[in-house]
């Protein structure tokens, strides 16, 4: 079972022919999940070899065009392609109606279904859930409503210590109880504990993403030893009064949040098209903590 986050676009406000703006795709389980939606993100996915039909689910952090004008085009292609399998829709408030309105004025949408799920500001909590992944949400500090997002592992069966469980010489049919966690009493009546013929599941793994915002430690309690951190670094420290002003954060900014949240490994984006390439941020960001990334679109993280 894989758990990976690809980056399809890691820069900020225009799409340019080196990066296309927010954009992530995230395959947990099978589940398949894409964060924000920058113009031309379907031709992301084709230059990257994803398959945006297998979408099941799309998470919108906020409604600046540099997250959402990739969406109308998204959806209006894959109807022209014969979807037919229903999409979920997770926003800020008035997710459904930027996106309804355009398909009622262009009269292009008649397809599959869609169902929106439109977060209140300032909700935090779960907003999907299945038996192998949940989606939790949490405020930004943004100019306009702005959600993050982590999206974790369900905690899956313990597992079976082979040995143990056959040296108590007990029936398979008990198995699935014993990994469920529960004492049995076998058909002799004797108790075999669950602890004693197994380990304990695999440790959950979450991802967290976090765009756009200001530098606020508010986000730590909702990222917390996260697997994979994503956040926001459009600015380096020279422009920290820019990033305060235009509630975006510096690279120094979001490596402060990863080492206080005790993640395990931060990604870096939404890069202003300002500067020509990254290593003033990964100099600034790892002065603080690291490991730390600044992908190309196109950059795969495995958890
Ligand atoms: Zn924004």
């Amino acid at each position: 079972m894989s758990f990976d986050v690809t980056i399809l676009g890691a820069g900020a406000a225009v799409p340019t022919l080196s990066r296309g703006t927010t954009a992530q795709f995230v395959n947990c389980h099978q589940r398949h999940i894409l964060i924000d939606c920058g113009e031309a993100t379907q031709l992301q996915f084709r230059k990257f070899k994803v398959k945006f039909q297998k979408l099941d689910i799309i998470l919108i952090s906020h409604l600046h065009g540099d997250h959402v004008f990739g969406l109308p085009g998204l959806i209006s292609t894959m109807q022209l392609l014969g979807r037919d399998q229903p999409l979920r829709i997770i926003g800020p408030q008035n997710i459904k109606k930027f996106l309804t309105q355009q398909f009622e004025h262009v009269g292009i949408y008649r397809g599959f279904p869609i169902e929106f799920v439109e977060i209140e500001p300032n909700y935090s909590g779960t907003v999907f859930q299945d038996n192998c992944l949940s989606i939790d949400t949490f405020p930004l500090n943004h100019r306009i409503q702005t959600q993050g997002y982590k999206i974790s592992e369900k905690q899956g069966k313990r597992r079976l210590n082979k040995a143990a469980f056959e040296n108590e010489n007990v029936s398979v049919a008990y198995i699935n109880k014993l990994l469920e966690g529960e004492d049995i009493e076998d058909n002799d009546g004797k108790i075999v504990e669950s602890d004693a013929v197994t380990y304990p599941p695999n440790p959950i793994k979450t991802y967290a993403f976090c765009s756009d915002t200001a530098f606020d430690a508010s986000v730590i309690p909702y990222i917390k030893d996260s697997d994979l951190l994503y956040h926001e670094a459009t600015f380096i420290d020279k422009e920290a009064e820019r990033a305060s002003k235009t509630f975006h954060s510096t690279a120094k900014q979001a490596a402060t949040i990863a080492l206080k949240a005790n993640v395990k490994r931060l990604i870096l984006g939404h890069f202003s098209a300002r500067y020509r390439d990254t290593a003033q941020h990964i100099e600034e960001a790892s002065a603080i903590f690291e490991p730390v990334f600044c992908p190309d679109d196109g950059e795969r993280f495995i958890l």
